[in-house]
């Protein structure tokens, strides 16, 4: 999106070169071609790819045979299956960087391949691929992405073991064992969420065990009620610091509690103020809320779509999905067709197959992406200070080892979390995506008000 925003507002001739991995370019890891029931967990209404186009998602999904009929209301609030919105995205790549005609005076390509690292020169850089092919650039934006999730204790050992999937976003079906077998899911979020439906979808029958800390899931999405107590008129939010509004946040969900309404709204309240929230944390109280109420913002904030949530609920009421809240402790094969759990309460789960879907690491020096890696050695990139994400200035620049603004490199995406924390959805990408783009071309056109936007994707 980058560099479609690129190709939409450069007034002068660029070239473009794309660069990606095995995903076709647009559909990313989640908007493949993988599984059709996974749906999108917001509503059609706030997805469009453009923050200064609003609209553009639903008129798009209006070309479409499927939606052409759908009731204006009813097509704003769906749900909309991912593979779609792959194919917008792609269609997006289409029309602006393959086949752009006088549209612009931007010429885009795109290679696949995988970049292992950017070697800076008197001008620009060259950017090495695995292959050994080079490319010369004036500036290079790190849009690397979701990475797959952490190595578990033990299971190194079983990279090569059938029963084991190291990354939930690699095809697994192939490998599920008959209906009295068992299947151990680590991990009880969105991507848990995922291979959970695909199991139901699939009409599979054995049992399934998921393990997390909290054994939470994701909430569904809800119509809200009013509640214009929140935030109470006068207090400004963002200069609080996390003790005060932890207190205050739970005083309200408790009124919430009192009045049989949902506590999540406060989430949604909150929404609008969350960048200023985090702008105003200082290191320790964003590294206590990372580590203490992450996972319990998370299932408030990352919410599913209805269908799948009731999904999730009928599989665990039948019994076929049992939940464990519990500190996984280590990984081993019991012989080579099945692999052994252990909680830390010591109990141990054997299964027939064990996905791991517990997410990326927290760490950022942790990545194991070789192209960050070498940057961190270079020096061209730095954790920022909680160690969440890289550094990066407001315009998206990176902020190099040393403190200086790069001459080189712009960054956006799962890799801002720590100056963003929100970081990781479309409503947020696309006004990074932008901002990158006029970054890049020297202008700050961005005539939006994003608390609206934030807005909208909060209701
Ligand atoms: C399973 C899943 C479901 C999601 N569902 C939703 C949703 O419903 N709604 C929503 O708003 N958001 C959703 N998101 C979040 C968000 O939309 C995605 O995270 C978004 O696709 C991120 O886009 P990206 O381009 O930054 O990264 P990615 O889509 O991860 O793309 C990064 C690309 O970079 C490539 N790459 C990485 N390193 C290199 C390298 N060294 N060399 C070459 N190529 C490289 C990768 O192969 C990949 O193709 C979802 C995310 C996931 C993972």
């Amino acid at each position: 999106m980058s560099a479609v925003n690129v190709a939409r507002l450069s007034a002068e001739p660029l070239h473009v070169t794309v660069v990606n991995g095995a995903h076709p370019v647009g559909r990313g890891v989640a908007y493949g071609l993988r599984r059709p029931e996974y749906l999108l967990n917001v509503a059609a209404r706030n997805m469009s790819a453009f923050p200064d186009e609003p609209e553009h998602f639903l008129e798009w999904l209006r070309t479409r045979s499927e939606f052409e009929s759908t009731p204006e209301v009813e097509l704003r609030e769906r749900f909309i299956s991912r593979q779609i919105y792959g194919d917008y995205l792609r269609a997006i790549v289409q029309h602006h960087l393959q086949s752009p005609g006088a549209m612009t005076p931007v010429s885009a390509q795109t290679i696949v391949g995988d970049v292992l690292d950017v070697e800076p020169l008197d001008s620009g850089g060259l950017v090495h691929l695995a292959d050994g092919t080079t490319l010369r650039a004036d500036r290079v934006v790190l849009a690397t992405g979701n990475e797959a999730p952490n190595p578990l204790p033990g299971a190194e050992a079983l990279t090569d073991h059938r029963a084991w999937v190291g990354n939930p976003w690699h095809a697994w079906e192939d490998r599920l064992p008959g209906p009295d077998g068992n299947v151990v899911i680590l991990g009880t979020g969105l991507s848990a969420v995922d291979a959970i439906i695909t199991l139901r979808t699939l009409g599979w029958l054995g049992s399934i065990d998921a393990v997390s800390r909290h054994g939470w899931f994701p909430h569904a999405h809800f119509r809200g009620i009013e509640y214009p107590e929140f935030p109470p008129p006068g207090v400004d939010l963002a200069t609080l610091g996390l003790d005060a509004l932890r207190a205050l946040v739970e005083t309200h969900c408790a009124l919430l509690h009192e009045r049989n309404a949902n506590p999540a709204i406060i989430v949604d309240k909150l929404r609008p103020h969350t960048q200023r929230i985090w702008n105003g944390f200082d290191r320790q109280d964003r590294l206590t809320f990372a580590t203490e109420h992450a996972a319990r913002w998370n299932v408030f904030r990352h919410r599913i779509a209805p269908d799948i949530a009731a999904q999730i609920t009928s599989s665990q009421l039948t019994g076929q999905l049992r939940v464990h809240a519990q500190r996984i402790e280590e990984l081993t094969a019991a012989g080579s067709d099945r692999i052994r759990v252990r909680l830390a309460d010591g109990r141990t789960l054997d299964a027939d197959l064990v996905i791991n879907a517990t997410g990326p690491a927290t760490r950022f020096t942790a990545t194991r992406s070789a192209l960050l890696q070498n940057l961190l050695r270079r020096g061209l990139i730095a954790p920022d200070d909680t160690d969440m994400g890289v550094r990066v200035d407001p315009d998206h620049t990176v902020v190099d080892a040393a403190g200086e603004r790069s001459d080189l490199l712009l960054a956006l995406g799962p890799m801002l979390r720590g100056t963003y924390w929100e970081t990781i959805a479309v409503p947020e990408l696309r006004v990074q995506a932008r901002r990158v783009a006029e970054t890049l071309l020297g202008s700050s056109r961005m005539d939006l008000d994003e608390g609206q936007l934030l807005l909208e994707y909060m209701i």
